[in-house]
């Protein structure tokens, strides 16, 4: 390194990103996790070791470029989602992190605009103010549902380029059913994403947004593989939508974005589908458990279709997440005041949750 330090503040970095911080939960090394939304379980020793095999025939080939189509891995996605879709209509990348920022890139940008519908994901403004979109967000209503005829008329006052509905929302937990995303695509002048990263932890027999793909092209439904399919460490997020869309993708992606091994990877665990699912169901009675226990502690609970739960409402919501962390137990601060996010674990790691939470109850009385 050179002698002089040289700090950020001496850089002629973009006006916009000064005072910045890196997003972020706290990544700590504490015996249970429950603050980023992860499937707990890791994969079976078999899955384990195909996956090795994977990236083992992957490095046969390092020396060349992966396919820069990932035509075998979006080939896969198709089947998985179903509802007759075909490789031309996904699209994959690192992440829906890096799937939502195709979509910004494409049809985001200088002059435009991105709406959304808050409290939600705390990303969504970091994906506009990297591709120069204009960011806007509309309250939803006091249970965090979406009003429709309130969303119509903020779509028709604001006539944003790309609309982004998150269901189950992040992190109140909050479905939007088609009651909802019908005005809401009727009335959107642009891109309308729907954002099903937890889709699969809603009740069966409720319908994805994958539905409505048919009648409305400018419809997007964003997914990834990082939730229920426990594949959060792969690093990988697709979308499903018109083959329009997915070209827009293609002209804006690095060459080359998803490395041989991620695609090798990937496509294992899509062949272990069910293996990789085999725990949703007893994560989505685990989160109903969590629910109807935190509303035992007396505590008020936001009704939730996703891996999660949000709880509160604390005067000292830190205080309360310091003291869980004390035992070992990490969850997140993060939505509306006072409120705090617990993921779904196992249940060891409910447990130690529920103890360490009702200590903290006991010695605020
Ligand atoms: N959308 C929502 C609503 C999320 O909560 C998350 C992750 N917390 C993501 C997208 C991004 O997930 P990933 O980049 O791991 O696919």
């Amino acid at each position: 390194m050179t002698n002089r330090a040289v700090g950020l503040a001496d850089l002629p970095l973009r006006p916009e990103l000064v005072g910045e911080e890196p997003y972020g939960a706290p990544q700590l090394d504490v015996p249970v996790c429950l603050n980023v939304n992860e499937n707990p379980y890791a994969p079976s020793d078999r899955v384990r070791a195909e996956i090795a095999e994977g990236a083992a025939r992957a490095a046969g080939g390092m020396n060349r470029y992966p396919d820069r189509e990932a035509t075998a891995l979006r080939t896969r996605l198709a089947a998985y989602l179903g509802h007759g879709l075909r490789l031309e209509n996904i699209w994959a990348a690192n992440g829906s992190n890096e799937v939502m920022t195709h979509l910004l890139q494409a049809f985001g940008g200088p002059d435009r605009s991105l709406l959304t519908f808050a409290p939600t994901y705390s990303m969504y403004p970091e994906y506009a103010r990297n591709t120069h979109t204009r960011y806007l967000t509309e309250p939803r209503e006091a249970d965090f549902t979406i009003d429709p005829a309130r969303a119509v008329a903020a779509i028709e006052q604001h006539r944003p380029d790309v609309v982004v509905i998150t269901t189950p929302n992040n992190p109140t937990g909050t479905a939007t059913g088609f009651d909802v995303l019908r005005p809401i695509l009727d009335a959107a002048p642009g891109i309308v994403v729907v954002d099903e990263a937890y889709q699969e932890f809603v009740q069966p027999g409720v319908p994805s947004a994958l539905e409505l793909l048919p009648d409305h092209p400018r419809l997007v439904v964003s997914r990834t593989m990082s939730k229920a399919f426990a594949f959060a460490g792969g690093r990988l997020g697709y979308l499903a939508a018109g083959e329009a869309v997915v070209d827009a993708c293609r002209i804006v992606r690095l060459p080359y974005h998803l490395s041989a091994v991620t695609q090798a990877v990937a496509c294992v665990a899509l062949d272990n589908a069910d293996e990789m699912m085999a725990h949703v169901a007893e994560l989505r009675a685990g989160r109903d458990d969590m629910v109807d226990w935190l509303t035992a502690q007396g505590l008020p609970v936001v009704p939730t279709s996703a891996n999660f739960v949000l709880f509160g409402a604390f005067a000292d919501r830190h205080a309360v997440w310091a003291g869980l962390l004390s035992d070992g137990v990490l969850i997140r601060e993060t939505g509306p005041a006072g409120m705090l996010r617990v993921s779904v674990g196992t249940p060891e790691e409910m447990a130690a949750f529920k103890t360490s939470l009702r200590r903290i109850l006991d010695e605020e009385n």
